[in-house]
């Protein structure tokens, strides 16, 4: 289907250009490549592309934000997409003709036009009602009756920032057979009976920063198709699982848990046994598929990092639970993922060895974080079983996930096999109490006594400070490596390959000194580490994080100067820091630099 598709563009006059990274080039606002755009934006935005105007690719993609829809027929956390892109060449009609051509000629998919049915834009104060394609539509062969008209939360693309190329799109679905949920289902309903494979992007205006939406004198088209979907109809089936891409994975993870995976449930258990095998099967391909990338990402607490982690883990659990708290091994499954998607992704047979060793790793260190909690939870039973209600308390199910990380879905099924349950109100009340002590400062620093005295508080934000500075003056390969504070004097490593010079010294001062004087406001949420990340927060590489973190952010919302995740505690404002001057600089260690500063006071 990939080469059909790059063919069948190939042949209308497109360059096929290489599919990109699943880690974003020079974009720190996401973790992944969500789409075959993602790649192309500043391309879509007026930049020339050396392949030409009219372009073909096939992109590897992961969206976290689908996640909680893992499981259901068509969204997986990684799948791919095909892609061809118009940059101010051909507009709606070209675009539409081609997309039909493709899925319903007999020399390419050959999908019968009966089974298709599409939405389109249906105007409001901003942009008119898109007509034109759907007159388009019209005269390819779609029947008034599949084309729907739909508002901007559906059918609308942009801008990527808030001012720039925006438009309505046009959606390809597919009609699986399925009941029609009632009389307003069609095209673009979420009740299963539309699968959508396809999306044309027409940017066709401009978003003014006064909000108005003018015509764009170069007009562009971008669509994106997904491979998956599209097998799952071409092998007829109802569910991405059901198709020859999971085949195999599926009978490994069957296989490894022991489960039978029956695509129609018969009992609400099959049912929750079939959603965790799609779970695995689904996650575990994930996770392959961002070990092997070209940039290669390695499970930790941070941005991918979590992600990937997030997603072993979350695989294992599912994987335990159907086992019946057996610990299944991941990496035959990943083998399967392997072999199936090697010859499109050489990328994963070449790393191959890190992708097993990685997964085997972080198995190992899940389970020892388990064991851990595990050992725990044995050591308070006896005591736990002398509760005549066999409740065991919210408070204790919290300090094992505060103390030992260990979840609580965990918790939950170690008492089940004890006959016991969870005061779950109980769990929730200390998790809040929890966060709200620490939105109020007065928690203690974890791993040791601390300082708190007001001179180490200033430095501890004089360090953000330098933090940024540092990376505003030599760039955004500075991170923090290390930090030590007294009462007298501030110390910062960081990652920089050369001896900073007079003026970089100079400069990196002068910008902290900046934002002193500036009184900037310190703030502090307490959020999810993921949130953070998403927030732009820059967090400490290797660093173990709760899943709840608190952010400090230096300067007002909508502008600020910095926002970490830190323990804190920091001032409340940054006038109050004194004068800050450097020291000294020096080498740590091969690639780290080491910094000494101080506040003088004023
Ligand atoms: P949906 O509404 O079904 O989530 P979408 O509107 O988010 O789809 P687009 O952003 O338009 O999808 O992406 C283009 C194509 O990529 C879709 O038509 C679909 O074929 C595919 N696609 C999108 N998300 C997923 C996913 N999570 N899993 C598999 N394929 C996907
Ligand atoms: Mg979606």
């Amino acid at each position: 289907m990939r080469s059909k598709y790059i063919e069948f563009y190939k042949s209308n006059n497109h360059s096929l250009i290489n599919g990109k990274s699943l880690i974003p080039e020079n974009d720190p606002t996401v973790l992944f490549t969500t789409a075959g755009m993602h790649p192309l934006v500043p391309y879509l935005l007026g930049e020339d592309h050396p392949a030409g105007k009219r372009l073909v690719n096939c992109q590897k993609c992961i969206r976290t934000d689908d996640i909680d829809m893992v499981g259901d027929s068509s969204h997986l956390t990684f799948f791919e997409m095909l892609g061809n892109w118009s940059l101010g060449e051909y507009f709606k009609e070209e675009a539409i003709n081609m997309s039909f051509e493709f899925l319903t000629s007999a020399k390419w998919l050959g999908i019968p036009v009966e089974k298709l049915g599409v939405t389109v834009f249906a105007g409001d104060e901003d942009a008119p009602r898109d007509e034109e394609s759907a007159e388009i539509w019209k005269a390819v062969g779609i029947p008034e009756n599949r084309i729907r008209y739909l508002p901007k939360k559906d059918n609308w693309w942009g801008p990527a920032g808030t001012t720039g190329p925006c438009g309505p799109d046009s959606e390809m679905f597919y009609d699986t057979g399925k009941e029609a949920c009632g009389n307003d289902c069609g095209p673009g309903c979420s009740c299963g009976k539309w699968l959508e494979i396809w999306n044309d992007v027409f940017m066709q205006y401009n978003k003014t920063p006064d909000g108005k939406y003018v015509p764009l004198a170069r007009k562009c088209v971008d669509t994106g198709m997904g491979v998956d979907r599209t097998i799952t109809i071409l092998n007829g089936k109802s569910s991405v699982y059901d198709t020859e891409i999971f085949s195999e994975i599926i009978k490994v993870v069957e296989s490894a848990t022991g489960c039978k995976y029956g695509s129609e449930a018969e009992s609400s258990s099959d049912d929750e046994i079939n959603k965790s095998i799609r779970i695995i099967s689904d996650h575990v391909r994930a996770a392959v598929f961002i070990l092997g990338d070209q940039k290669a990402v390695s499970p930790s607490n941070l941005g991918a990092g979590y992600v990937l982690r997030r997603l072993i883990r979350r695989a294992m659990r599912h994987a335990r639970k159907i086992s019946a708290g057996e610990t299944v091994l991941l990496s035959p499954i990943a083998e399967t993922v392997i072999a199936y998607n090697k010859k499109a992704y050489p990328e994963l047979e070449e790393n191959r060895s890190r992708i097993i060793k990685e997964l085997e790793t972080e198995e190992k260190k899940f389970l020892e974080t388990l064991q851990k909690g595990e050992h725990e939870f044995q050591k308070l039973l006896p005591n736990l079983l002398k509760d005549p209600r066999k409740v065991m308390s919210g408070r204790l199910a919290f300090k094992l996930y505060d103390t030992y990380g260990f979840p609580i879905e965990l918790s939950e099924e170690l008492a089940s096999e004890n006959n016991m349950t969870i005061d779950h109100e109980e769990f929730e009340q200390a998790f809040k109490k929890h966060q709200e002590l620490s939105r109020a400062g007065g928690e203690s620093f974890k791993g040791g006594l601390s300082d708190n005295s007001e001179i180490v508080t200033k430095y501890h934000t004089a360090t953000h400070l330098l933090h940024k500075a540092l990376k505003k003056t030599l760039g955004d390969h500075v991170n923090q490596k290390g930090s030590n504070i007294t009462a007298e004097r501030m110390r910062f490593d960081f990652s920089h390959n050369a001896p900073m010079t007079q003026d970089e010294i100079k400069k990196a001062e002068d910008i902290v000194n900046e934002q002193i004087k500036k009184e900037l406001p310190v703030t502090m949420e307490i959020m999810d580490l993921e949130d953070a990340v998403k927030y732009g927060a820059t967090a400490l590489f290797g660093e173990k994080y709760e899943s709840q973190v608190k952010v400090y952010t230096i300067g007002p919302p909508e502008c600020f100067f910095s926002k970490e995740v830190c323990g804190g505690p920091h001032v409340e404002r940054t006038g109050t820091l004194g004068k800050f001057r450097i020291q000294k600089e020096q080498s740590s260690s091969a690639g780290v630099r080491r910094i000494r500063a101080v506040l003088d006071a004023q």
